[in-house]
C-alpha cells in the first residue's frame, strides 16, 4: 500500500474543504485497513478515518497524522443477510438490496457515504436508520490489535450516533446487515421518491449534510411550547427540527465569507466557492448563539468536526 505524503483532504470531503495530510493511505481491503492502522500505531498517532468524507469537516491546517481512506467495498448477500465492507458505498448497497428484492435500505438512497461512516453515526432518513438493519459489526481494536465482534447492542446506537462515533480506537471493518425479502416494484417506488424528495430539497452546492441535529421533544425544557407556541407545528415524529429554529431566526442566506446558511435547506452550510473551515465554523458559532439567544436551546452539530490544530 502506497504511503502518501501531503495529500489535500478538500479532495476527499464532500464538503470540499480540508488541508493536507501528513499521511495518507487508500486501504482497498479489510488486510489493507488493519495495514494502515498499525502503521498509525507505529507513528503513535491516532487515525483519522474517512469513508466518503460526507460528514466531515476538517481544518484548514488538516491533519498533522495518518489519514486513512476506507475502501474495502465487498459485499456478499444470502437470502436476507448481506455482509458488507466499511468502505461499500451506500448507493452500492441500495441498489444491490434493490436487486435482490430485499427491502429495509430505502432510506439511504442519495446519502453520499459508506457503510462505516453510517454505521459510526447511526445514518438515518425518511424514518429509517441504519440501527435498524445493524446485526453484527466486526471492528478492529487498535489499542489491544484485534479483530472483535459486536452485537447491535454492543455498538450503542443513538440518534446520529454509536460507540464508534468518539471512540478513535474502535474502527469499523464490516457490517453484518439482516434486510426483509420485499417486492421489487415497491422498493423501487420508494427509492426514486427518496431521490426525487433530496433533488427538490436539498442544495446542490457542497455540503456535508444537515450540520445540526435535530432536537427530540423530550429534550426540550419544560413549558418550551407556550413560551414558544410557533413552534410546535413542525414538530414531526417527536422531534423538533433544526432547519425550523435557523429558518425562523432569519438565518437562512446568511454567510460568512464563501460559507453560507443554505437558502434551499437551513440546516445545510455549504461551501459557495473556496470556503475555509474557519468561515464554516465561525457560521456555526454565529447560528448556535442566534438560536440560543432567541430559544434558549443550544444546537449540537450533527457532522463531525476535525478542528484539532487550526
Ligand atoms: C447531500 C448530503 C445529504 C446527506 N443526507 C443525510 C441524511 O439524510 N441522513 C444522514 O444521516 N446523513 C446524511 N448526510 C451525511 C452523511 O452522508 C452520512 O452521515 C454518511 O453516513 C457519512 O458516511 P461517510 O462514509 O461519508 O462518513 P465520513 O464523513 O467519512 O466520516 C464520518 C465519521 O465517521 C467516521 N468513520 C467513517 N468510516 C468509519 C469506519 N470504517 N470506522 C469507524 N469510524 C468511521 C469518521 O472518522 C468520522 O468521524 C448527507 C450528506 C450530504 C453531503
Amino acid at each position: 500500500m502506497e504511503v502518501q505524503r501531503n495529500v489535500p483532504l478538500k479532495k476527499h470531503t464532500t464538503f470540499q474543504i480540508g488541508g493536507p495530510a501528513n499521511y495518507f493511505l487508500a486501504a482497498r481491503n479489510k488486510e489493507e485497513l488493519i495495514e494502515a492502522l498499525n502503521f498509525a500505531k507505529e507513528k503513535g498517532v491516532a487515525p483519522l478515518i474517512i469513508g466518503g468524507g460526507s460528514n466531515l469537516l476538517i481544518s484548514d491546517k488538516g491533519y498533522g497524522g495518518v489519514a486513512i481512506k476506507v475502501q474495502n467495498a465487498e459485499i456478499e448477500i444470502e437470502g436476507e443477510n448481506v455482509l458488507a465492507g466499511a468502505g461499500l458505498l451506500l448507493s452500492s448497497l441500495v441498489k444491490r438490496s434493490f436487486e435482490k428484492n430485499l427491502s429495509g435500505m430505502e432510506w439511504a438512497a442519495g446519502i453520499p457515504g459508506t457503510i462505516g461512516g453510517a454505521v459510526a453515526g447511526n445514518a438515518g432518513a425518511f424514518n429509517g436508520e441504519m440501527a435498524d438493519s445493524v446485526e453484527r459489526v466486526e471492528a478492529y481494536d487498535i489499542k489491544a490489535g484485534k479483530i472483535i465482534d459486536m452485537t447491535r447492542e454492543e455498538c450503542r446506537f443513538g440518534y446520529r450516533s454509536s460507540i464508534f462515533k468518539n471512540n478513535s480506537n474502535l474502527v469499523i471493518l464490516s457490517a453484518a446487515l439482516k434486510l426483509e425479502e420485499g417486492s421489487g416494484d415497491n422498493i423501487l417506488q420508494k427509492i426514486e421518491a427518496n431521490l426525487q424528495y433530496r433533488r427538490e430539497k436539498h442544495p446542490k452546492e457542497p455540503s456535508a449534510g444537515s450540520c445540526f441535529k435535530n432536537i427530540s421533544v423530550e429534550e426540550l425544557p419544560e413549558g418550551f411550547f407556550d413560551k414558544f407556541p410557533e413552534t410546535k407545528e413542525s414538530v414531526r415524529n417527536g422531534i423538533l427540527p433544526a432547519a425550523f429554529l435557523i429558518h425562523s431566526c432569519g438565518l437562512k442566506g446568511e454567510k460568512i465569507g464563501s460559507a453560507q446558511v443554505s437558502s434551499v435547506h437551513p440546516n445545510f452550510i455549504v461551501n459557495l466557492n473556496g470556503a475555509s473551515a474557519g468561515d464554516v465554523l465561525e457560521l456555526i458559532s454565529f447560528v448556535k448563539k442566534k438560536i440560543e439567544e432567541k430559544y434558549g436551546l443550544k444546537l449540537q452539530e450533527e457532522i463531525k468536526i476535525l478542528d484539532n490544530n487550526s
